[in-house]
């Protein structure tokens, strides 16, 4: 795409420094560390404004302090009260308590998220990258203001920027919201949850929502419309069943009106259910509604940036460069492209090699690999059954389905069959793997290993010419011979 970029690029010799990122997240890190690599002068800067709550963390950004680490840590403290409920099935005389104790789990991931901050400022400082806490602003194209945190202002020139802001969770527009919390303060948070509404059905809502009912908190998730929106419908309704029958309750389709505290400190929440006026009182709200993009009150559209009108995100060419042409953007912030730590680092480190190293390779954001850490994981890899059949037509896709049961369930009789994985298949192309998707434990390392296939465009016939690993979960791509058109039962009969 043409941004119509405008602003002509004096010398570097002129400027402080040859780049600076404003954002110290994912993809600030890696851009700067990258182009450090390749010899450019360079800053970071990285500044946290508290929640409306008042939590606030190091340098890093959202993936490490609030984001992919502390969530994963929570989703494996998860699994592993799941495990000391197998272990007995398996001789271990051990007895599962009621809940993990709160306060030894967010102390423990929160000293692991600290060593990390220290981790990057040790790393920026090894690789020559001057490293700011301070909020970045732009005055013109090539100059940029730094606030600190007592206040103290300072500016200094660039030749290039690198925007890499990242976003800060939504609150709704309902009276009371500010009761609610979000993901950013649920990590950090001194006292355990109790009784929980998490709003919103995507990523964090499922996998914030898993972790605590896991725990044993009465957990409840209010669905405003369907599951995972982008994702493989049928996958995301399973991942919802499943999550039912192991304890977390949904209220769908329910939207909230109000948020009220009573003196006992719990929070009475008014909301329509399916047309219905109801209310109920929890200890914690958790809004989970998406993200806003942090493009605000920093001079962009001053200088000539565009942004989406619709989300406030950063309207872009492939080469990720913005409507100006010294300034580049990279991760959450930009218009319609995934919100992953590793797209933004990727991202990041391919700019870097382009401004500093004469590199041409662009960004890839199709055929991302993602995964969900709900108590029953979805990995994914490209196109979604529905988007296929939107796309190419019901007669030129052809589905392979299986359900399954680990071996590792069996032995502790976990439920049968809830575990599942597709294929879906372009027919005009020898039936070129175009998706896949798979439910089930270590799906992410699953997602991962098989994503590979569809950057090299794998058929069918070469899926099932590899040879399984047994036992394992990830073999079950490896054996998928029923189609969704024979309308033959996908569940599993043995092994
Ligand atoms: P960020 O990591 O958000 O970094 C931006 C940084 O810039 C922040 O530190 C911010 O404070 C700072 N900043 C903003 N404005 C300024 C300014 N004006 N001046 C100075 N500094 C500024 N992704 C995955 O791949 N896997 C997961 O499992 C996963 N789990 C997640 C779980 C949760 C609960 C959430 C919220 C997100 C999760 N993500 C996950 C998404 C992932 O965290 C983001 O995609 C990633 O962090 C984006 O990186 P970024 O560099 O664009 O921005
Ligand atoms: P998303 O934007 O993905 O989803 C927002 C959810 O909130 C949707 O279910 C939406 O429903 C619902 N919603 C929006 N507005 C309202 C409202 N006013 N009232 C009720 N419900 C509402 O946001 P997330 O915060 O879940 O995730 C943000 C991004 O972070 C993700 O896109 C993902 O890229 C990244 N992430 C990645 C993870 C991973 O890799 N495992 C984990 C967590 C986050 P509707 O469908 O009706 O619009």
């Amino acid at each position: 795409m043409d941004t119509g970029a405008d602003v002509a690029t004096p010398a570097t010799d002129t400027f402080d420094y040859d780049l600076v990122v404003i954002g110290g997240g994912s993809g600030g890190l890696a851009c700067s560390k990258r182009a450090a690599s390749h010899g450019a002068k360079v800053a970071v800067l990285d500044f946290v404004t508290p929640s409306p709550h008042g939590t606030t963390w190091g340098l890093g950004g959202t993936c490490v302090n609030v984001g992919c680490i502390p969530k994963k840590l929570m989703h494996q403290a998860a699994l592993l009260g799941h495990a000391i409920e197998d272990a007995k099935s398996f001789g271990w005389e051990v007895e599962r308590p009621e809940k993990p104790k709160w306060e030894t789990l967010v102390a423990e991931v929160n000293n692991h998220i600290r060593s990390l901050n220290w981790g990057y400022r040790v790393s920026l400082r090894d690789n020559n990258v001057d490293y700011k806490n301070a909020r970045g602003s732009l005055v013109d194209a090539h100059t940029l203001k730094l606030v600190n945190k007592r206040g103290e202002e300072s500016t200094l020139t660039t030749k290039n920027v690198v925007l890499a802001m990242g976003g800060r969770p939504r609150y709704p527009d309902i009276p009371g919201a500010e009761h609610g919390i979000t993901s950013d303060d649920l990590f950090w948070m001194e006292r355990e949850p109790g009784k929980t509404l998490v709003v919103g059905a995507s990523y964090v809502a499922l996998e914030c929502a898993g972790f605590l009912a896991s725990f044993g908190y009465d957990t409840t998730v209010m669905v405003r419309s369907i599951l995972l929106r982008g994702f493989d419908s049928e996958s995301a309704e399973k991942i919802g069943d499943y999550m039912a029958r192991h304890g977390t309750k949904f209220i769908r389709p329910a939207v909230p009106s109000k948020v009220e505290k009573l003196d006992n400190g719990k929070l009475r929440v008014s909301f329509t259910h399916t047309g219905v006026e109801k209310t109920e009182d929890f200890d914690t709200v958790l809004w989970a509604i998406g993200r806003e993009p942090l493009t605000k009150d920093i001079g962009l559209q001053s200088v000539g940036v565009k942004l989406d009108e619709k989300t406030g995100k950063i309207v872009h060419n492939e080469s990720d460069q913005t409507t100006v042409s010294n300034i580049y953007a990279i991760g959450d912030i930009l218009q319609g492209k995934p919100e992953l730590t590793p797209v933004a680092i990727q991202a990041g480190n391919l700019l870097a090699d382009r401004l500093f190293a004469g590199a041409t390779k662009l960004m890839d954001y199709r055929n991302v690999c993602t995964a969900v850490f709900t108590p029953l994981e979805y990995g994914s890899c490209g196109y979604s059954e529905d988007e296929a059949i939107a796309e190419f037509g019901v007669d030129d896709i052809e589905v392979y389905h299986q359900s399954f049961t680990p071996l590792e369930w069996t032995v502790p009789h976990r439920e049968e069959n809830a575990c599942y994985t597709k294929l879906v298949c372009l027919k005009s192309e020898k039936e070129r793997v175009i998706g896949f998707h798979f439910l089930g434990p270590n799906a992410g390392e699953v997602a991962q290993g098989f994503g590979i296939a569809l950057q090299l465009k794998a058929t069918k016939e070469q899926v099932d010419n590899l040879v399984g690993i047994h036992p394992t979960v990830a073999e079950t791509f490896t054996t998928l011979t029923v189609t969704k058109s024979s309308g033959l039962d996908a569940a599993q009969a043995g092994c």
